[in-house]
């Protein structure tokens, strides 16, 4: 009885791997060695491994300025959430992106307020969509600018939750945990540990979940410091940022990446006014708390821009423009705020 057993339990394990390998696209990822670069794409289920030139990519990027004035195209979306296919349409309705997903928005400024990562199956897509974007739109003197939301700073620090069941497929078949894919040791692990969590654009402030009076008190206003403070955060361990008040801080319920207490604390005029005053806006932009549509609460003096891309079927841009801000639909038509 013992042999057909054992068969039995082979062909499971079989169908098991097959059924994960088939049809698995994604790639690529790109490992820096000492002397080139190792380039790894998952094709229909298998890994195709090439060597790169040293040259191939940059591996060293530079933190991201925190703060632009004079900015005067801005269009702004969050939590995308894997839903590459949809955001496509978004911003190629909306003119930020051509039919051949290249720059259209010229001088303009977009901003992808967070969570890029988690939920959905095409994160990688949209991550080197992001990095060619970032390099056209420089070209034409405008700027992409990607910042880091909660869904970010979990994976890095390997709090593999919400990763879709495909990656977890990948990292199987690459036979590295998810987290190391972003390592510090890899091209896209090194360009996302130069990008900011928080940004200001001439009298607008953008973070992912927003700045609290609780995190003003505690750690006052000064964006450069948080960005590099954030930044440092995520090659620490997380029992060593949890070991001082840093990680309830900077990590915790009222920090800026998780904080929603714009829409659910039932604040007042005067608490965001106090917010405002203290770090020098007019206008504080946030995504993380979904909505039906782009939204704007406290008149106008915080805006929400997670439209529920995560759920594949509709989102929107914040569009703002010489002091007026516009909601643009899926389908590329412009309403204004009143
Ligand atoms: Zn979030």
């Amino acid at each position: 009885m013992k042999t057909p057993k054992l068969i039995f339990i082979v062909l499971i394990s079989l169908t098991g791997f097959i059924s994960f390998g088939q049809g698995l696209n994604d790639g690529p990822y790109v490992f820096i060695n000492k002397t080139n670069l190792i380039q790894k794409n998952i094709v229909e289920g298998k890994v195709i491994t090439k060597t790169l030139e040293r040259s191939a990519f940059p591996k060293t990027y530079p933190a991201e300025p925190s703060v632009f004035l004079g900015v005067e195209k801005i269009a702004a979306l969050s939590d995308i959430h894997g839903q590459y296919d949809l955001a496509i349409d978004v911003l190629k309705n909306n003119s930020i992106i051509d039919d051949d997903l290249n720059w259209s928005f010229g001088k303009g400024h977009l901003i992808i307020v967070g969570d890029i990562f988690d939920r959905g199956p095409k994160v990688t897509e949209m991550l080197w969509l992001i990095y060619k974007l970032e390099q056209q739109a420089k070209q034409q003197g405008g700027y992409l600018h990607f910042l880091l939301g909660n869904h970010e700073y979990m994976v890095l620090h390997k709090d593999l939750r919400y990763v879709n069941e495909k990656y977890l497929n990948v990292s199987k078949l690459l036979d590295l945990d998810y987290d190391k894919l972003y390592s510090n040791t890899t091209i896209l692990g090194r360009w996302l540990r130069s990008k900011s969590t928080i940004l200001r654009l001439n009298d607008h402030v953008f973070v992912h979940g927003g700045i609290s009076q609780d995190f003003l008190s505690k750690i006052g206003f000064d964006v450069e410091v948080i960005n590099e403070t954030m930044r440092v955060s995520i090659d620490i361990s997380k029992s060593e940022l949890k070991s001082t008040d840093f990680y309830t801080n900077y990590y915790g319920s009222t920090g800026p990446i998780w904080y929603r207490g714009y829409f659910n604390d039932h604040l007042e005029h005067e608490d965001i006014d106090e917010v405002l005053s203290k770090t020098d806006s007019e206008h504080i932009i946030v995504g993380h708390c979904s909505f039906d549509e782009v939204i704007r609460v406290f008149e106008g003096k915080i805006f929400g821009v997670d439209s529920s891309i995560k759920k594949g079927e509709y989102g929107e841009v914040l569009f703002i423009e010489n002091g007026r801000h516009y909601r643009g639909l899926k389908d590329g038509t412009r309403k204004e705020f009143d």
